[in-house]
Protein backbone atom coordinates (compact mmCIF):
# COMPACT_ATOMS: atom_id res chain seq x y z
CA UNK A 1 0.00 0.00 0.00
CA UNK A 2 1.11 3.55 -0.92
CA UNK A 3 1.09 6.02 1.83
CA UNK A 4 1.80 9.52 1.52
CA UNK A 5 3.38 11.38 4.31
CA UNK A 6 0.30 13.14 5.38
CA UNK A 7 -2.26 9.88 5.04
CA UNK A 8 0.55 7.99 7.04
CA UNK A 9 0.44 10.91 9.88
CA UNK A 10 -3.69 10.54 9.36
CA UNK A 11 -3.52 6.87 10.20
CA UNK A 12 -1.08 7.04 13.15
CA UNK A 13 -3.22 9.19 14.98
CA UNK A 14 -6.09 7.20 14.13
CA UNK A 15 -4.54 3.98 15.54
CA UNK A 16 -3.70 5.60 18.86
CA UNK A 17 -7.34 7.19 18.63
CA UNK A 18 -8.87 4.01 18.54
CA UNK A 19 -6.21 2.53 20.84
CA UNK A 20 -6.78 4.94 23.53
CA UNK A 21 -10.99 4.36 22.89
CA UNK A 22 -10.46 1.03 23.46
CA UNK A 23 -9.04 1.47 26.67
CA UNK A 24 -11.90 3.34 27.73
CA UNK A 25 -8.89 6.70 27.68
CA UNK A 26 -10.35 9.81 25.37
CA UNK A 27 -6.35 11.59 24.85
CA UNK A 28 -8.81 14.91 23.72
CA UNK A 29 -10.50 14.99 27.54
CA UNK A 30 -7.04 14.16 29.23
CA UNK A 31 -5.28 17.56 27.49
CA UNK A 32 -8.04 19.47 27.74
CA UNK A 33 -8.06 18.82 31.28
CA UNK A 34 -3.84 19.20 31.58
CA UNK A 35 -4.40 22.58 30.42
CA UNK A 36 -7.20 23.47 32.89
CA UNK A 37 -4.70 22.40 35.79
CA UNK A 38 -2.08 24.56 34.20
CA UNK A 39 -4.06 27.47 34.28
CA UNK A 40 -6.31 26.92 37.89
CA UNK A 41 -5.56 29.77 40.60
CA UNK A 42 -4.35 32.21 37.51
CA UNK A 43 -5.93 35.77 36.55
CA UNK A 44 -7.43 35.70 32.96
CA UNK A 45 -6.23 39.36 32.16
CA UNK A 46 -7.07 40.89 28.51
CA UNK A 47 -4.92 43.03 26.87
CA UNK A 48 -3.67 44.28 23.09
CA UNK A 49 -0.68 43.02 21.58
CA UNK A 50 2.01 45.20 21.45
CA UNK A 51 3.58 44.24 18.30
CA UNK A 52 2.42 45.64 15.40
CA UNK A 53 -0.85 48.29 15.30
CA UNK A 54 -2.81 45.46 14.39
CA UNK A 55 -4.09 45.84 17.68
CA UNK A 56 -4.86 42.36 18.20
CA UNK A 57 -6.88 40.83 21.45
CA UNK A 58 -4.80 38.94 23.79
CA UNK A 59 -5.55 36.77 26.98
CA UNK A 60 -3.42 36.63 29.30
CA UNK A 61 -3.32 34.37 32.29
CA UNK A 62 -0.82 35.25 35.54
CA UNK A 63 -0.09 33.25 38.00
CA UNK A 64 2.19 34.29 40.91
CA UNK A 65 3.26 37.55 39.40
CA UNK A 66 4.19 35.39 36.58
CA UNK A 67 2.65 35.17 32.60
CA UNK A 68 2.12 31.45 32.07
CA UNK A 69 0.14 31.04 28.95
CA UNK A 70 -1.29 33.53 26.50
CA UNK A 71 -3.96 33.23 23.94
CA UNK A 72 -5.86 35.08 21.05
CA UNK A 73 -9.09 37.07 22.55
CA UNK A 74 -12.00 35.12 20.49
CA UNK A 75 -14.19 37.95 21.41
CA UNK A 76 -12.07 40.83 19.93
CA UNK A 77 -13.25 41.94 16.61
CA UNK A 78 -9.90 42.38 15.28
CA UNK A 79 -8.42 38.97 15.44
CA UNK A 80 -11.55 36.89 16.83
CA UNK A 81 -8.94 34.56 19.05
CA UNK A 82 -6.07 34.12 16.44
CA UNK A 83 -2.67 35.11 16.77
CA UNK A 84 0.53 35.82 14.35
CA UNK A 85 3.65 33.92 15.24
CA UNK A 86 5.02 37.00 16.71
CA UNK A 87 2.37 37.31 19.23
CA UNK A 88 2.20 33.76 19.69
CA UNK A 89 5.90 33.91 20.86
CA UNK A 90 5.52 36.91 23.10
CA UNK A 91 5.75 34.25 26.58
CA UNK A 92 9.32 33.96 25.34
CA UNK A 93 9.78 37.21 24.90
CA UNK A 94 8.74 38.52 28.27
CA UNK A 95 11.21 36.07 30.26
CA UNK A 96 14.58 35.89 27.79
CA UNK A 97 17.09 36.18 29.49
CA UNK A 98 18.73 38.49 26.38
CA UNK A 99 16.14 40.95 27.16
CA UNK A 100 17.75 44.21 28.07
CA UNK A 101 15.28 45.63 31.32
CA UNK A 102 17.56 48.82 32.35
CA UNK A 103 19.06 51.28 30.25
CA UNK A 104 22.55 50.85 29.12
CA UNK A 105 25.31 53.71 27.90
CA UNK A 106 28.15 53.19 25.68
CA UNK A 107 30.50 56.18 26.25
CA UNK A 108 32.30 57.27 23.72
CA UNK A 109 35.09 56.07 22.47
CA UNK A 110 34.16 52.87 24.45
CA UNK A 111 33.95 49.03 23.01
CA UNK A 112 31.23 48.32 25.88
CA UNK A 113 27.99 49.04 27.39
CA UNK A 114 27.63 50.35 30.74
CA UNK A 115 24.04 49.81 32.89
CA UNK A 116 23.16 52.58 34.47
CA UNK A 117 20.21 54.28 36.48
CA UNK A 118 16.84 55.07 34.82
CA UNK A 119 17.08 58.16 36.49
CA UNK A 120 21.24 59.11 34.90
CA UNK A 121 19.33 57.75 31.80
CA UNK A 122 16.78 60.60 31.70
CA UNK A 123 19.06 63.14 33.01
CA UNK A 124 20.87 62.26 29.97
CA UNK A 125 18.13 62.44 27.39
CA UNK A 126 16.88 65.54 29.08
CA UNK A 127 20.24 67.24 29.11
CA UNK A 128 21.05 66.42 25.39
CA UNK A 129 17.55 67.21 24.30
CA UNK A 130 18.42 70.79 25.20
CA UNK A 131 21.33 71.35 24.21
CA UNK A 132 20.55 69.96 20.44
CA UNK A 133 17.21 72.29 20.62
CA UNK A 134 19.10 74.85 21.39
CA UNK A 135 21.75 74.33 19.05
CA UNK A 136 19.85 73.91 16.43
CA UNK A 137 16.96 76.14 17.26
CA UNK A 138 15.11 78.04 14.03
CA UNK A 139 13.62 81.41 15.01
CA UNK A 140 13.26 82.68 11.04
CA UNK A 141 13.03 81.70 7.41
CA UNK A 142 13.68 83.10 4.30
CA UNK A 143 10.45 82.56 2.31
CA UNK A 144 10.91 83.57 -1.71
CA UNK A 145 8.20 84.26 -3.75
CA UNK A 146 8.21 82.19 -6.41
CA UNK A 147 6.91 84.52 -9.16
CA UNK A 148 7.73 88.33 -7.67
CA UNK A 149 11.49 86.46 -5.85
CA UNK A 150 10.39 88.94 -3.01
CA UNK A 151 12.55 88.04 -0.28
CA UNK A 152 10.73 87.56 2.66
CA UNK A 153 12.02 86.64 6.39
CA UNK A 154 8.68 84.76 8.74
CA UNK A 155 9.10 84.13 11.78
CA UNK A 156 8.71 79.79 12.03
CA UNK A 157 10.13 79.21 15.60
CA UNK A 158 11.09 75.22 15.11
CA UNK A 159 13.94 73.05 16.69
CA UNK A 160 15.67 72.11 13.39
CA UNK A 161 17.70 68.90 14.48
CA UNK A 162 14.90 67.28 16.65
CA UNK A 163 12.56 64.32 14.56
CA UNK A 164 11.08 61.50 16.03
CA UNK A 165 10.56 58.27 14.39
CA UNK A 166 7.28 56.29 15.41
CA UNK A 167 7.34 52.49 15.10
CA UNK A 168 4.78 49.88 14.49
CA UNK A 169 5.02 49.44 18.44
CA UNK A 170 3.85 52.81 19.57
CA UNK A 171 0.19 52.37 20.58
CA UNK A 172 -2.32 55.27 20.05
CA UNK A 173 -1.87 56.93 23.81
CA UNK A 174 1.91 56.99 23.07
CA UNK A 175 1.41 59.10 19.61
CA UNK A 176 -0.68 61.45 21.06
CA UNK A 177 1.98 61.88 23.68
CA UNK A 178 5.05 61.91 21.08
CA UNK A 179 2.99 63.95 18.96
CA UNK A 180 2.19 66.46 22.04
CA UNK A 181 6.36 66.53 23.08
CA UNK A 182 7.25 67.16 19.67
CA UNK A 183 4.75 70.35 19.49
CA UNK A 184 5.90 71.25 22.95
CA UNK A 185 9.45 71.28 22.45
CA UNK A 186 8.80 72.72 18.54
CA UNK A 187 10.02 69.89 16.20
CA UNK A 188 7.44 69.60 12.82
CA UNK A 189 9.46 66.20 12.17
CA UNK A 190 6.91 63.39 13.55
CA UNK A 191 7.30 60.02 11.33
CA UNK A 192 6.52 57.01 11.25
CA UNK A 193 8.57 53.99 10.31
CA UNK A 194 5.75 52.62 7.88
CA UNK A 195 5.44 55.56 5.82
CA UNK A 196 9.71 55.92 5.36
S1 LIG B 1 1.87 41.37 15.81
FE1 LIG B 1 0.40 39.87 15.10
S2 LIG B 1 -0.98 39.48 16.82
FE2 LIG B 1 0.18 41.36 17.27
S3 LIG B 1 -1.16 43.02 16.59
FE3 LIG B 1 0.21 42.52 14.86
S4 LIG B 1 -0.90 40.99 13.64
FE4 LIG B 1 -1.90 41.11 15.65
Amino acid sequence: MDVSRRGFLKLSGLSIAALASGLGFDPTIAEAKGFVLKLEGSKKIPSICHFCSGGCGMLLYVKEGKLIHLEGDPDHPTNEGALCPKAASLLSVAYSPNRVTKPRRRAPGSDHWEEISWEDALNRVAQKTKEVREATWKANDEIINAKTGQRDLLSVNRAEGIAFLGSAEVDNEESYLISKFCRIIGTPYNEHQARI
